[in-house]
């Protein structure tokens, strides 16, 4: 059961008690393998659900529009300090809702309606709010999209260059939801800086193995930084955005009041509490040991035939390629998800098949790490996924696989939660 016990809910509500309930048992038994998604410890889950969500505090620590703030301003100052120092940044806003508005801020911060900013290809690894034509970012404004090689499955720095001397970006975003090859900041930054674009990198999913030395940090490349602080970094869901001295005003007045109302404290207090997780050098070795869990696991899968998008991956996440297995996307990952292992379908750069039903499927590795699993676990992992994708059609082979899963997870506790039922 949940961990402190949900006793007030479930007196209160216990048709919504029962439903969290069956969640929490749903994470445990699943090998989950979603790239954005993670196990927060018990201290964020416990800041998440404290009485903070009951202030309101409009404005920033020492300028707020509603009185009361004597303690809510110390712990939003203690998220902005803990955060400049993992990420060795001048200036910190912890306030955005999530890694949308985030992003959002960074727009209205440096463009207008209709000015042109560039940023990867949605199909090739980018995220919505990278100028995505169903969302705000390419509706009103004007993106224009770098993509990776055919071949080698990784990003052209000579073609961003080119597209970036032709169209004049006000913005280059750099980072995305399915990028498995580390980003080369210094090489963006040097583009950004002879097209005069402000250098936007967007870490949402990467953001813990930066912050734990597992990837090459933005920090003195970029000018702002956005990220989640739900993904790798293992804290609730939220966002931050990191800026040098010189754009601190601008990001700060793009949140508030540009974009948002009253910050969740609640939130802003689970963000100081996995920082402060994340500072300590058991997250190093976290860090590492996610990124070691992806190799082996791209290794296994690799000598099973699979086919990887760039060949392999230098961070959590890996991109599987389906085509030459015969099945779509949507069909793998419903299977998959039968069996036991939670992932979600995604495009593949060059996708001749439509987004509902593309060519591939994305997985990482941030949460099973949390869980415990180890590079000696990913050669099972990896011939569990390929059981199921074979036997997508066969719901008993699919359930044996759900069996032996749940068989090894029953050896690795969940945060948060406790088998004693
Ligand atoms: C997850 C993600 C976001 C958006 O975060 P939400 O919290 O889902 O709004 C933005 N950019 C990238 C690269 C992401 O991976």
């Amino acid at each position: 059961m949940h961990q402190p016990s949900l006793s007030h809910l479930s007196a209160t509500d216990p048709d919504l008690a029962a439903l969290v309930e069956a969640e929490a048992t749903r994470q445990h038994d699943k090998i989950r393998l979603i790239a954005s998604e993670n196990y927060v410890s018990p201290a964020v889950l416990e800041a998440t659900g404290s009485v903070l969500t009951n202030k309101y505090s409009e404005g920033y620590p020492g300028k707020r529009y509603y009185e009361g703030q004597q303690l809510v301003d110390p712990i939003e100052e203690l998220a902005q300090e803990r955060a400049r120092t993992l990420f060795g940044v001048p200036h910190a806003n912890v306030q955005p809702y999530s890694g949308s508005p985030a992003n959002l801020a960074v727009y209205l911060a440096f463009m207008k309606p209709g000015d042109t900013f560039m940023s990867l290809e949605l199909a090739h690894g980018g995220h919505l709010t990278h100028g995505s034509p169903v969302s705000i970012t390419g509706k009103w404004l004007r993106p224009v999209h770098y993509g990776v090689g055919r071949q080698t499955g990784r990003v052209d720095m000579d073609e961003v260059r080119d597209i970036a001397r032709k169209e004049s970006p006000k913005v280059i975003f750099c980072g995305g939801t399915a990028i498995p090859r580390t980003i080369d900041f210094p090489a963006f930054a040097e583009i950004a800086r002879e097209t005069g674009a402000v250098l936007a990198a967007d870490i949402a999913h990467i953001a813990g193995l930066v912050a734990g030395g597992a990837h090459p940090s933005p920090a003195g490349y970029a000018d702002v930084i956005t990220t989640t602080t739900h993904k790798t970094l293992r804290g609730p869901r939220g966002a931050m955005i990191l800026t040098t001295e010189e754009h601190a005003t601008a990001i700060d007045k793009a949140i508030f009041p540009g974009l948002q109302g009253g910050p969740h404290n609640h939130t802003t207090a689970a963000i100081a509490v996995a920082l402060k997780e994340a500072a300590e050098p058991g997250f190093r070795d976290y860090a590492r040991r996610i990124v070691a869990n992806a190799g082996a696991l791209a290794t296994a899968l690799t000598e099973r035939g699979f086919d990887l998008v760039s060949g392999g991956t230098d961070n959590h996440l890996i991109l599987i390629d389906l085509t030459n297995r015969g099945i779509g996307g949507k069909p793998a990952a419903k299977a998959l998800d039968l069996a036991g292992i939670e992932l979600n379908f995604n495009t593949v750069p060059f996708d001749p098949r439509k987004p509902w039903n593309p060519s591939g499927m994305r997985l990482g590795t941030a949460a099973i790490t949390t869980r415990g699993l180890t590079e000696e676990h990913m050669a099972s992992v990896a011939e569990w996924i390929d059981r199921a994708v074979t036997a997508a059609e066969d719901r008993p082979a699919l359930d044996r696989i759900a069996a032996e899963i749940q068989d090894l997870l029953n050896g690795f506790p969940m945060p948060g939660w406790s088998a004693a039922r």
